[in-house]
């Protein structure tokens, strides 16, 4: 399997070098250049199969230049059991008839990054024998939340990588704020900026492909790379959820094997809902994959439109994690529905870059529409989901997940398709206790984040995760704060160099 750019399809590199570089040269991003094909037998293979092999089964084909042994060491590594509050990793769970919900937030920080991040580490370091030759690698991550600690875990102590994370100062909840802050570990640093998710992404693209900085760090022996979804190795361990998810819901008898499912996920910079297009791709039987937004609603227009306009208001909303106004991962999707079309790619990025804005062909978006449905949820019907669905199924959901319930609902409201579907959950209700319980009591409490948390297992009975409970006793290591023009001199400042 050898991949190439979005933005210059006469690039091919091998897995290992997509994934220790993270971006390609001229700013594209990696992508396959085909994508491996899954018959039913195969997928009926994998469904006695525990979470493990079925990531196995899956990465194998993408990353044909790992060895059997370096797979099974990455692999075993990353989804072990006492890494993951379920024995499933990832389970699917029946809310009633055919409406599931993928729980992807049983790993150590309690958000479905964790999936790809808990794996990361072990692709990178695995790439980075066979590719860079002895170079410390540099990770700079920009994060809404979830992403910066996720990322943070992954990496903390892993010998050869540094790890930097810069979130927006008033763009991530308490607890995530606090999950980043006490990171432990030797290689770790975090920084605040001032600004949004959005500013702290296009300043960390832009430090990775200034090539003053590349070379200063390179006569450290150091390297940048990324650890954002911009990264093959933050997709590729995705796609393996959506293939386990399905084999689950034959196993469970909710469908047999060849029924279509569809497929709704609440999105932000695109990478998850991407992974499932990949699925598939491959031959996955998925019909619909649903995007949902909150308020942040610039994929919404795109998808109904065909016009990508980020020049817009940009709303804090109480799932933080989506708000966001660039997603970076359309551009793979671009690319692979356009038919390889990298110039095209490179022109509508420019466009993004300069005006803000860009509109794609009827045929292209026709296209994209076949596949994708779309929709937005206000702040308000978040709430009343969470409570709704407290009440009614004894189901507790976090703000993200209830952006997703209500898309679908209304997605289902609109076209009458009431196929087996699987809605992402992509974070534990505790990580957004405030609004979770808001939502559940009708009037914001007035307690401090452990006093809430405390509260909603009151409530719910749900159990805490200990990772979130634990954070109660642990002391504030990062308290930098910066400009977004400041973010490359703190990098060298944080790098001690
Ligand atoms: C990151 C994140 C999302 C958005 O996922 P994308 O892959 O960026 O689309 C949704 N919910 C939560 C809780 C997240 O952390």
């Amino acid at each position: 399997m050898l991949y190439t750019s979005t933005r210059n399809n006469k690039i091919r590199v091998s897995a290992a070098q997509a994934i220790a570089q993270g971006i390609s040269e001229e700013g594209g991003l990696f992508v396959p250049v085909e994508f491996p094909q899954f018959n039913l037998e195969k997928i009926s293979s994998m469904v006695p199969m525990s979470y493990i092999d079925r990531a196995k089964t899956v990465l194998r084909e993408y990353l044909t230049d790992f060895s059997e042994d370096e797979l099974s060491y990455c692999v075993e590594g990353a989804y072990s059991a006492e890494k993951f509050s379920s024995p499933k990793i990832a389970p699917t769970v029946n809310i009633y008839g055919n409406k599931n919900i993928l729980e992807l937030w049983h790993g150590p920080t309690c958000a479905f990054k964790d999936m790809a991040l808990q794996l990361l580490p072990y692709l990178m370091t695995v790439s980075a024998k066979k590719t860079a030759d002895g170079k410390t690698i540099v990770i700079l991550v920009a994060t809404s939340g979830d992403t910066g600690k996720a990322a943070l875990e992954g990496f903390k102590n892993v010998d050869n990588t540094k790890i930097l994370v810069f979130y927006p100062v008033d763009g991530v909840s308490p607890m995530q704020k606090l999950q980043m802050t006490t990171q432990e570990g030797n290689n770790v640093a975090v920084c605040a900026i001032n600004g949004n998710f959005d500013d702290a992404q296009s300043a960390v693209k832009s430090i990775f492909t200034n090539d003053e900085i590349k070379a200063e760090l390179a006569g450290k022996n150091m390297m940048f790379s990324s650890a954002n979804s911009i990264n093959w190795g933050r997709l590729v361990p995705q796609i393996v959820y959506y293939f386990s998810t399905y084999c689950d819901l034959v196993e469970q008898g909710r469908i047999s094997l060849g029924d279509d499912i569809n497929v709704v996920v609440p999105t932000g910079n695109f990478g998850n809902i991407l992974a499932g297009y990949y699925a598939k791709k491959m031959g996955l039987p998925i019909k619909t994959l649903v995007c949902a937004s909150n308020t942040n609603n610039v994929l919404t227009d795109f998808l109904t439109t065909g016009t990508y306009d980020k020049n817009r208001a940009f709303y804090a909303t109480s799932s933080p994690s989506m708000d966001i106004l660039i997603s970076s991962n359309l551009e793979r999707l671009l690319y692979h529905v356009s038919g390889n079309d990298d110039s095209l790619i490179s022109d509508l990025m420019n466009k993004l870059v300069t005006d803000g804005k860009y509109t794609v062909s009827d045929k292209l978006i026709g296209d994209i529409k076949a596949e994708f449905g779309a929709g937005y949820t206000v702040e308000s019907s978040v709430d009343e989901t969470i409570k709704g669905h407290f009440e009614s199924y004894h189901y507790l959901c976090d703000t993200h997940t209830a952006v997703a319930v209500k898309v679908y609902d209304e997605y289902v409201k609109d076209t009458g398709d009431d196929i087996p579907t699987v809605i992402d959950s992509t974070a534990s209700p505790y990580k957004f206790s405030k609004s979770v319980l808001t939502a559940i009591c009708g009037e914001t409490p007035e307690l401090n984040e452990f006093d809430m948390v405390d509260e909603l297992n009151r409530i719910s009975g749900v159990e805490v995760p200990a990772s979130l409970a634990n954070l109660k006793n642990k002391t504030v290591r990062f308290r930098d704060v910066c400009n977004k023009e400041d973010m490359s001199e703190m990098v060298f400042k944080l790098l001690e160099l």
